[in-house]
């Protein structure tokens, strides 16, 4: 657990008892207390904290953290209590983050503890460190192997499986929120979108989620009510996309995105377009008639071979449906079902042969847990939503569930407002509206 205490220092004071020692010059983050010499990093081994990413909820800075020295992500989620919705949806993210223990899902290693209510205005959150995300990697000129795509898909899949387990759907899965280390490891990231399974169907949705590029046809049309397969059919895009290193459907707006599905697929079924709205099946009933030319993924890459294709077609399903589980194949498949699937055999292997914590080495061989993919052993509750009625009372919940998180073997930080960077730091701002993916076509 941390302080937050750039601007009153004198409740930190009152707080711990007593003035927090003299923050060094170069670090973001200080301890709030006294802490043993022995923890304290020397100043020259300690790199700059810097920016590293940004979007429409917080932004993000590499910083090192005092009491180990170890670098982590700062997140910064400013302005938290402007509005009912977004303050609601940064307390429901900060619960994910503390909720989720799982190698492939990012989870919460602190958060700097509030300043008294009535200035209680931001929330900061420290993460794991990740060095890149998959967006990046997939621009950028580094080979490929098919043992890297094997690799990060069995992750996504591994971390995806978990979340939905949770009764949790992700939202937004694309390249830019599955971060990457230097080893590989991936994890899910930015659950600003995420929002728990809604099991009653006449419950609207709301359908501004997804990035456009990942955005699943149901949601395309209309759909009022889905479910975790819009997270599946963002992860067989990826797939796609990591196989033939460019956007599978890159359109410039959201018909032309459901062009370039159905140009691949073929004209959906009327049992497949049952949730949409009408508009959205009067614009397929319009066009032309198309052919499935599924054949085409064999083009994506030489290592598009029958086992990925076959994979990748089981993904990129039109109709996301359970009601037509007896007819095999016609349905997207789950996230459990495509970690079954031979193509992956690999990937879980070299993941657990060096990769994972799960497993461990011994003088006899690697040690392998029993269960390579664990479910969440809880499922994420969102009842305390029910009582989040006005921003005032947001403020209130949340500021008492940061003050519970803390950690009694854990020396607090703070921020340090002397720090060179810490300027910058404060006025960074998140992505402008613009920025933003485009809302859905309005069909009626
Ligand atoms: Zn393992």
């Amino acid at each position: 657990m941390a302080v937050v205490g750039h601007r009153h220092a004198r409740h930190i004071m009152a707080f711990q008892g007593g003035a927090p020692p003299a923050p060094s010059q170069h670090a973001i983050l200080t301890a709030a207390v006294a802490v043993p010499y022995f923890q304290v990093v020397p100043p020259q081994d300690v790199q700059p904290d810097r920016p590293i990413g940004y979007g429409a909820f917080g932004v993000v800075w590499s910083v090192t953290d005092p009491r180990d020295g170890k670098r982590v992500a700062l997140k910064k989620m400013p302005s938290v209590f402007q509005n009912l919705v977004s303050s609601k949806r940064v307390f429901r993210e900060l619960r994910m983050l503390c909720h989720f223990k799982h190698d492939n899902v990012l989870s919460a290693l602190d958060i700097l503890q509030p300043p008294h209510i009535d200035f209680f205005h931001e929330v900061y959150v420290l993460t794991e460190l990740m060095q890149s995300d998959l967006h990046k990697i997939i621009v950028s000129p580094q080979p490929l192997t098919s043992d890297h795509v094997k690799v990060f898909l069995y992750q996504i899949l591994r971390g995806l499986k978990y979340l939905h387990s949770a009764r949790v759907l992700h939202r937004d899965i694309k390249p830019g929120n599955l971060l990457v280390n230097s080893n590989c490891v991936l994890k899910i990231c930015d659950f600003g979108l995420a929002r728990i399974e809604e099991p009653d169907e006449n419950i609207h949705m709301t359908q501004e989620v997804v990035t456009q590029y990942y955005r699943a046809p149901e949601l395309l049309m209309g759909a009022k009510h889905y479910s975790y397969s819009v997270d599946v059919w963002s992860v067989g895009c990826i797939f796609a996309e990591l196989l033939g290193r460019r956007i599978l459907f890159q359109a410039q707006s959201p018909i032309q995105q459901l062009d370039l599905i159905t140009d691949l697929l073929g004209t959906p079924s009327d049992s497949a377009m049952r949730t949409s709205c009408e508009g959205a099946r009067a614009h397929i009933k319009r066009m032309a008639h198309k052919q499935p030319s599924l054949a085409a993924l064999y083009t994506l890459s030489n290592q598009a071979t029958h086992e990925a294709v076959h994979l990748l077609c089981r993904m990129l399903v039109f109709d996301p449906l359970e009601y037509l589980m007896f007819i095999s194949g016609k349905k997207r498949i789950k996230a459990t079902d495509a970690l079954a699937h031979p193509y992956l055999d690999e990937g879980r292997l070299r993941y657990h042969a060096c990769m994972c914590k799960c497993c461990y080495s011994t003088n006899s061989g690697r040690r392998y847990t029993s269960d390579f993919e664990p479910t969440c052993s809880q499922p994420f509750s969102y009842g305390f939503e029910d009582s989040l009625t006005s921003c005032h009372r947001v403020k209130e919940k949340l500021h008492k569930f940061i003050l519970e998180q803390q950690k009694n073997n854990e020396v607090p930080l703070c921020l340090n407002p002397n720090s060179i960077s810490f300027k910058t730091f404060a006025s960074s701002q998140v992505a402008q509206p613009a920025e933003l993916p485009p809302s859905p076509h309005a069909w009626e």
